[in-house]
């Protein structure tokens, strides 16, 4: 059966969600196998055998920590030789996109970023991709060499599947090249203690309507577990970072449950949140265009119906 190579991004051996969803996708594809680098990379094995994985390859170089993207390059290049998979699957992080370029460059390949599923095709991968701000799903593959596809978080279930998970140290050589831009200082974000925006299953987004107040949608997301996004109105207005900003000039998500509250439904809005699983709308305009695309709509004042959710979402 054909391999499937799985690029895996985990702090310190602690394996993030997204990963595990392409693992789900890569069963669908063949046998995965999964590529860890770094510190903590030996830590993820027993979670990625958990999910699929019927083989681990790790690599533990400081370099992986001190340089900017292309010693993960050098490693994926070094598997892609080692296993000659029939498809290589890298998170849609921005910097899972970089990696998955410069691999596909180097390896001579063609590349699909932001796919929203895969499935197995007679003549490769099907990867399906949400275009033009959501206004058409497209299908294609990959014609050149070895695919390489990167996949928006949220694309896929995360399914236990256990299987052999066979760890092997992967040889890795860096070239000069590798340590062209070295990181010379890492600063952390002040952590707001809920999950990242783009790997959340529900998000609580709020724009103009809120009115410069985000406590009110703040506590419905501690509530429910969510994360907060905002339009880019409410970020002009530096009501919220533009960390949080979702939408065209923001971040791209599709999580299970997207709450928008106090936000019209601008196309470059819709652009970031529309492949949502299920759109819930507060608006007091009923003409509001938000309403055309959600799933639920409540007409009124987010600042009555917001807070009555967050005193139902703590009572369950
Ligand atoms: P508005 O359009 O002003 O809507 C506010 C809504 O709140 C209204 O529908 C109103 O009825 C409702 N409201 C007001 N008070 C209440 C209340 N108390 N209770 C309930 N509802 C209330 N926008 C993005 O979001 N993300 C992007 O990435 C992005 N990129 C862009 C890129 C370009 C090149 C351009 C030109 C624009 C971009 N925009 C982006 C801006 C976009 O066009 C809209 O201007 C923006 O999304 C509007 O934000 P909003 O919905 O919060 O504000």
């Amino acid at each position: 059966m054909a391999e499937v190579l799985v690029h895996v991004d985990h702090a310190d051996g602690a394996v993030r969600k997204p990963t595990l969803e392409l693992l789900t996708l890569a069963r669908r594809l063949g046998e995965p196998v999964a590529l860890a680098l770094g510190a903590g990379a030996r830590e993820t094995t027993a979670v990625l055998a958990e999910h699929g994985a019927t083989r681990v390859l790790t690599h533990e170089a400081s370099e992986y920590a001190d340089y900017l993207v292309v010693p993960k390059v050098d490693a994926l290049r070094a598997a892609v030789a080692a296993v000659s998979p029939a498809a290589v699957l890298v998170p849609s992080s921005a910097e899972g996109k970089e990696i998955a370029a410069r691999l596909a460059i180097r390896i001579g390949s063609g590349i699909v970023t932001d796919a929203i599923d895969v499935e197995a095709g007679a003549e490769g991968p099907i990867v399906t991709q949400s275009v033009f701000a959501g206004s058409y799903t497209t299908k294609s593959r990959v014609s050149l060499g070895t695919p390489v596809i990167t996949v928006k978080p949220n694309s896929a279930p995360v399914e236990p599947a256990p299987a052999a998970g066979t760890v092997a140290e992967l040889a890795v050589g860096f070239s000069d090249s590798t340590r062209g831009t070295r990181i010379t200082e890492r600063i952390p974000r002040r952590s707001s203690g809920r999950p990242e925006l783009t790997e959340a299953a529900i998000v609580v987004a709020g724009g103009r309507g809120v009115n410069g107040d985000f406590t009110v949608l703040e506590a419905l997301a501690d509530a429910l577990g969510a994360a907060v996004g905002a339009s880019r109105a409410a970020v002009d207005a530096d009501w919220y970072p533009h960390a949080q900003q979702v939408g065209q000039t923001g971040k791209s998500v599709s999580p299970q449950l997207y709450i928008a509250a106090g936000i019209s439904g601008a196309i470059q809005h819709r652009a970031g949140m529309q492949t949502a699983k299920t759109i819930v709308a507060i608006n007091k305009d009923p003409e509001a265009p938000i309403f055309d695309l959600a799933d639920h709509g409540v007409i009124g004042d987010l600042f009555e119906i917001v807070p009555a959710l967050t005193a139902e979402a703590r009572a369950r």
